[in-house]
């Protein structure tokens, strides 16, 4: 096992933009991985490679915790529902805040998987949700620019809070 620093607010890596993977290399297996534990260890649903410092479009999803995290390799959101829901949302990289924010319902997504294979799916609810917040990662763009103005809590106090 083995676990990164998760860069949080403030430093300015994470607005930068990750570039688009073209060939999965033993380094980014081994980045995979490391998210994988990084993201168990703080308790969180969902990683991008940019939060442990690499600026490769990277995500991992964990929409449910006792199953394997989701894997995927420059993702991209192709559509998405005009419906929209608000929900609660807190980052690895916002430590101890969470806040608001309004996703699309439903979307379809667009990636690679962890075998560099071509995958298209639909996802709702609150893995729509993790995939929306870990893609807006990947362009520098953290969910505190959207959050629904005056719900930004710091939760330090609360336990077991999930974070993306
Ligand atoms: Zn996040």
């Amino acid at each position: 096992m083995s676990e990164r620093i998760v860069r949080q607010t403030g430093d300015e890596i994470l607005r930068k933009h990750s570039k688009t993977v073209t060939e999965l290399t033993d380094r980014l297996k081994e980045l995979i991985k490391d998210m994988k534990d990084t993201m168990k260890t703080h308790g969180g649903c969902g990683l991008a490679a940019v939060q442990v410092g690499v600026l490769k479009r990277i995500i991992i999803c964990a929409p449910e915790e006792e199953k394997e995290a989701v894997v995927l390799i420059n993702p991209e959101i192709v559509s998405m529902s005009d419906e929209t829901e608000i929900d609660s949302e807190g980052c690895l990289s916002v430590d101890g805040y969470r806040g608001n924010v309004a996703r699309p319902k439903n979307i379809v997504v667009k990636a690679k998987d962890e075998n560099m294979n071509d995958i298209e799916f639909d996802a709702d609810g609150f893995f729509a949700r993790i995939i929306c917040h870990e893609v807006d990662h990947l362009d520098g763009i953290l969910y505190t620019d959207k959050v629904v103005p005056g719900t930004l809590k710091d939760v330090t106090e609360e336990e077991n809070v999930k974070e993306e």
